[in-house]
């Protein structure tokens, strides 16, 4: 009898399989997701499909949690209220899912992480919430950042146990305002693997994604509750999802209306271009405004400042910054500590007499921060829109764009005799760095080829967003509860104070997704 039962297991099993992974060995995804297989590229990567729009059968439709944007705080949240047995659809207005979150570096801070301890890194979550806070000038909201702090392990152990997540185990990112170096990777350096892990995991929980699906309303009962989500699709029908136990809102932040956010920020007007993907409008927050909704800090908007001058878009390659690549100016001088905040580099590049920064390094660097394993494609984008040159000498890379050559000679000169002394004497780096006390790794710029590179800011980051509770339940402008709502990733406001600091992001919004997906299933126990 019992090897009668074991096979009947054995069978369903295999045929739960077979639906799954399809005969070509390809994963399959029968939902709205399903008319394009994700593939990987030559480098390995996953990619993610795009998604014709497809006109749904139903056009009203309930489930019992309701997630906007499929980023990866709509994912977290998603992957964990499934997993508690919820019936779930995520709605996604672009034709592909991952927002930002896709496009990010996929670097993440996490401290006592297990890369910091096997590369003897002292770190703490006390230590992690100090730099946090000083990192947003103590704006941030604290409790919320006692949430974020304490909750980042566990969130990223979840991450690779649970949901799958490819993280490296012997590679760091070391971002500006963090004392020491705390950021996890996920493998191949870019945060699609990421969001392709989650989508995986969605999709074997039964969670619906629809993409080309925008949100428009949030509707509510007669008591205020939120129940549901009018929503348009590209297909051109009007539809209804319904949650029985409420709405996610996970649309991200609005650093790509321009209108919006010179509301907060009039400097930050269109000759400004962004970091940001298609689809960060800021909808989410102005729904969830209709219906009382308060908001936090939305005035701290964040530039990065090592992006591509042509699209805004941002540059990994500088990176090189993290491994010992300084920065300099047309005229060939330093200006500033290159891993200070990114709100400080941004302006100090803005107010060089051509409003570009030139990142110089040469080889060991570059091997050191894995720039062609990691970032090849960018590489060789960058060298085609002339944005960045390898030369056998720093005078012919200067020359390439104008740098004062005998200027960037003596700047090298110094820069190499502060990183000598602090690899060589142990000198404290910010003493080593006479001029600029730099608070990450320096490295001598000395061995052909030499490389540099030209970078602006864009707008990157919209720190403020709607008002949550520790929970993340959405809360009125006079601190009540909105019963059924809650918000999670850079929708949210509050967290980072002034300035987000590198890496803190993915961490925010894997936690309070998760947790968001947590306290939607107790909430209605
Ligand atoms: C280029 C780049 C690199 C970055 N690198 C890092 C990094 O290395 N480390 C780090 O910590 N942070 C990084 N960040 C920041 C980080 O990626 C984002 O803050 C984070 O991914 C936001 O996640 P999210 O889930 O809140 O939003 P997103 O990932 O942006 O997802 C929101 C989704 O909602 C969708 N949406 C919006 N409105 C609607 C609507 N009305 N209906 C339906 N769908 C809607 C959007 O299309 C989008 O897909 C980077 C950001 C960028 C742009």
């Amino acid at each position: 009898m019992n090897k009668i039962k074991r096979a009947l297991v054995l069978i369903v099993a295999l045929m739960m399989a077979i639906s799954v992974i399809g005969c070509s060995g390809k994963t399959e995804k029968a939902d709205a997701t399903s008319q394009a297989s994700p593939t990987r590229d030559e480098a390995g990567l996953y990619k993610l499909p795009v998604v014709d729009p497809k006109p749904e059968k139903e056009t009203e439709q309930t489930y019992d949690v309701v997630v906007i944007g499929a980023g990866g705080a709509g994912f977290s949240a998603a992957i964990e209220a499934a997993s508690q047995g919820a019936k779930v659809v995520i709605l996604e207005q672009e034709s592909v899912v991952g927002g930002n979150t896709s496009l990010s570096g996929a670097g993440f801070n996490i401290p006592e992480n297990w890369v910091q301890k096997s590369q003897g890194i002292e770190d703490s979550v006390a230590l992690f919430k100090g730099d946090t806070m000083k990192g947003g000038d103590s704006k941030s909201i604290e409790p919320l950042v006692d949430v974020l702090v304490n909750r980042a392990l566990p969130t990223a152990q979840w991450l690779r146990d649970t949901v799958g997540v490819e993280i490296m185990d012997d590679f760091q990112k070391h971002f500006g305002g963090h004392t020491v170096a705390r950021a996890l990777v996920v493998k191949g350096g870019v945060g699609s693997q990421m969001v392709y892990k989650m989508y995986e995991k969605a999709y074997e929980l039964g969670v619906k994604i629809k993409v080309n699906t925008k949100a428009e309303e949030l509707i509510t009962d007669e008591s205020g509750r939120v129940i549901g989500v009018k929503a348009s699709n590209k297909s051109g029908q009007e539809l209804v999802f319904k949650g029985t136990k409420g709405v996610i809102v996970a649309a991200g932040g609005f650093a790509g209306n321009v209108e919006m956010r010179m509301k907060y920020r009039p400097d930050l007007n269109e000759t400004v271009k962004t970091t940001n993907a298609p689809g960060h409008e800021g909808s989410g927050i102005v729904m969830a405004q209709k219906l009382g909704a308060g908001t936090e800090q939305m005035e701290y908007i964040q530039t990065y400042p090592f992006c591509f001058p042509t699209t805004g878009k941002i540059a990994f390659v500088a990176d090189t910054r993290m491994y010992g690549a300084p920065m300099v100016n047309i005229e060939g001088k330093r200006f500033i500590n290159e891993n200070d905040r990114r709100d400080m580099v941004s302006k100090a590049i803005l107010s060089q007499s051509d409003s570009f920064g030139y990142m110089v390094w040469d080889k060991k660097i570059m091997e050191e921060a894995r720039t062609l394993e990691i970032y090849k494609g960018e590489y060789d984008k960058l060298v085609a829109d002339k944005l960045l040159i390898e030369a056998n000498t720093l005078e012919e890379a200067a020359d390439f764009f104008g740098i004062h050559k005998e200027a960037l000679a003596t700047t090298i000169k110094d820069y190499n005799s502060y990183a000598e002394d602090f690899i060589t004497n142990g000198t404290d780096i910010k003493v080593a760095d006479k001029e600029f006390h730099r608070n990450a790794k320096m490295a001598k710029v000395e061995n052909g080829p030499f490389y540099i590179q030209k970078v602006i800011p864009g707008v990157h980051h919209t720190m403020g967003g709607l008002a949550i509770d520790t929970e993340a339940r959405v809360l009125t402008i006079d601190g009540k509860v909105i019963k059924g709502l809650y918000a999670a990733g850079e929708v949210v406001g509050g967290i980072h104070g002034t300035n987000r600091l590198g890496g803190n992001a993915l961490t925010d919004i894997t936690v309070f997704g998760k947790l968001a997906g947590e306290t939607i299933i107790k909430d209605t126990k």
